[in-house]
């Protein structure tokens, strides 16, 4: 969940959507949840069910990568999901507002905040995110430091770390490649995202390690950052 020039945000919708029960006093300030989605894979959509209690009185909108990405707009793909026998309300009887928009890979706005697009290598077609030029979300990609040329500085990375070690092939990205490969102003403001449920605690042990000596940090449920 992320604030931002009196907007809030939710980049993607899995089952973290949970935790907004102990955040309803962020939730009443605003009349609106925009909902900004890298793929469509279910861990990265399911929470949008956990939304419904929440949005008594507020709109809903949600951006994700639809026509010509997928051969479907955002609206027909989560519909397909959203509704009965998988869940007891259509998506757009959620509330007295839902918009769905296709961000068609290309750079948009919401409200005059810009959202930067950048495709990733998955098994599906997933984007990168960066909203306001602040805040860079990178979930569900293989890493590759190719695609990190640029100037990074004063930005916050989330990104995903689905192994621990690098796997040949792999349509995810491990901690060790991302931390060497990132550029080093961007190693302090790295938080890593997407908890691999097959980690031991072993795993989660060395992750921290490798974490910590390139100065970047392991995210957790109810971790809160200044950007
Ligand atoms: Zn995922
Ligand atoms: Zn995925």
């Amino acid at each position: 969940m992320v604030e931002l020039r009196d907007q809030l945000f939710l980049l993607d919708a899995g089952t973290g959507v949970s935790n907004l029960f102990g955040h309803k006093d962020v939730l009443e300030r605003y009349d609106r949840i925009t909902v900004l989605l890298s793929h469509y894979h279910l861990d990265h959509i399911i929470g949008l069910i956990y939304l419904l209690p929440h949005l008594k009185g507020k709109s809903l909108h949600i951006y994700g990568p639809g026509v010509p990405c997928y051969e479907d707009t955002t609206e027909g793909i989560l519909e397909r999901l959203l509704q009965p026998a998988f869940f007891s309300r259509p998506l757009r009887e959620f509330c007295g507002e839902v918009r769905c928009f296709d961000y068609a890979g290309l750079d948009f706005t919401v409200d005059g905040i810009p959202v930067g697009v950048v495709p990733q290598r998955h098994s599906a077609p997933s984007f990168r995110l960066t909203l306001d030029n602040k805040l860079i979300y990178a979930t569900d990609t293989a890493f590759d430091p190719s695609d990190w040329r640029g100037d990074y500085r004063g930005m916050t990375l989330l990104h995903e770390c689905w192994d621990v070690v690098s796997r040949a092939e792999s349509k995810h990205t491990s901690a060790e490649g991302l931390l060497e490969g990132l550029p080093p102003e961007l190693l302090r403001s790295t938080y890593l995202i997407h908890k691999n449920p097959e980690w031991t605690t072993g795993d989660y042990d060395a992750l921290q390690r490798i974490a910590e000596a390139k100065g970047a940090h392991v995210a957790c449920d109810g971790m809160i950052l200044e950007i």
